[in-house]
């Protein structure tokens, strides 16, 4: 049986469950990833992080620039243009984070006229595709309310961004768009008899139980295609583990790794990006082999999700 203690301000609660599914996403949703911009403090303009967005963030006359080139740029920054349409007129800076393991300092951000600003330094699976629908960006981009531009920021005044050629972007708000602090089960603290359990000590079976973890399931999605596909395969397989859980008149069910088998750590998620870089080893462990690792392939997740063995690796306890 799993106890869930709530954390609420005044009355905290306890739940009590045979299963626990971890609908928690990717990220912390409590501490944002730090931009690794120099002198970002010396601002005074209004400093946004985009994960904690101002709902009353007044616009009116204010030049933003937008700081990063991942989804969130390529998300926000036309949403931000249709606005300017009416208000204001808006800059927006979009800035190349270099891919792991280039020679350049990765505490600064590369930011490189139209077709070079829009060549990403990294490959197309090194990082996640961004694809705006109906090509949205350069709508906002020909509206002439947004601007690219590409090169390293070198230091922050109290109201510009300099750049290492020599320019100044004047700015009224900056909005780092720098990316997500990864972090898996929405950073609970999981204790199995009294003692602690860490994902980052145990192997994730089939994309969505963890070794030595009863009646858990994390929902992982894919990071080729939509997340969210991963959340379906997810779902299937674990109505079908829970219907092999009943058969079988057991209590629980806990993913084992054999002592014949042996298991190499290998990244969990093929990512270059700046945000799985830095979980570097916070992240749930997956090897080199099925069903040890992430296969991001939706085709043969579904496929196994209702076709597959759903006893494999799966010890039941009755
Ligand atoms: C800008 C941007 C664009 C994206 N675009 C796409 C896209 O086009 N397609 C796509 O598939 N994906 C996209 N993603 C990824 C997207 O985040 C996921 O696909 C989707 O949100 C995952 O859904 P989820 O329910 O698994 O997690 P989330 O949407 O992250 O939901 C997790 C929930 O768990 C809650 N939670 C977390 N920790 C705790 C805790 N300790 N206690 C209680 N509650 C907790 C959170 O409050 C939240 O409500 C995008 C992400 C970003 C940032």
């Amino acid at each position: 049986m799993w106890y869930i203690d709530t954390l609420q301000k005044y009355k905290p609660k306890t739940f009590k469950t045979h299963f626990v599914v971890f609908g928690t996403g990717y990220y912390d949703y409590r501490e944002p990833l730090k931009a690794e911009i120099p002198e970002l403090g010396r601002f005074k303009g209004s400093l946004i992080h985009h994960q904690f967005w101002p709902e009353d963030l007044n616009y009116t006359s204010k030049t933003i620039v937008v700081i990063g080139s991942g989804e969130t740029a390529i998300t926000v920054i036309p949403k931000l243009a249709e606005v300017a349409t009416k208000f204001a007129r808006f800059l927006s800076l979009l800035s190349q984070v270099p891919r792991l393991g280039s020679a350049n300092d990765s505490s600064h951000h590369n930011v490189a006229t139209t077709r070079s600003h829009l060549i990403r330094s990294a490959q197309p699976w090194d990082q996640r595709l961004c694809i705006c629908p109906d090509g949205v960006l350069f709508t906002s981009l020909r509206s002439g309310n947004v601007e690219i531009k590409t090169n390293t920021s070198e230091s922050i005044t109290e109201s510009s961004i300099r750049l290492k050629s020599g320019d100044f972007l004047a700015a009224g708000i900056i909005a780092t768009a720098t990316g997500l602090k990864i972090q898996f089960a929405g950073g609970i603290r999981i204790l199995v008899d009294g003692r602690e359990f860490f994902l980052n000590e145990n192997f994730i079976l089939k994309e969505m139980m963890m070794q030595n973890l009863p009646n858990v399931t994390l929902v992982i999605g894919y990071t080729n295609i939509s997340w969210t596909l991963g959340a379906d395969v997810t779902g299937i397989l674990l109505c079908r583990i829970l219907k092999h859980l009943n058969k079988r008149g057991g209590a629980a069910v806990v993913p084992r790794v054999p002592k014949s088998i042996h298991l190499e750590k290998r990244r969990m998620l093929e990512l270059n990006s700046t945000c799985v870089s830095k979980a570097g080893n916070d992240l749930p462990k997956t090897a080199q082999r099925w069903p040890w690792q992430l296969r991001n392939n939706y085709l043969l997740g579904i496929i196994h999700a209702m076709y597959g063995r759903v006893d494999e690796f799966l010890d039941v306890i009755v």
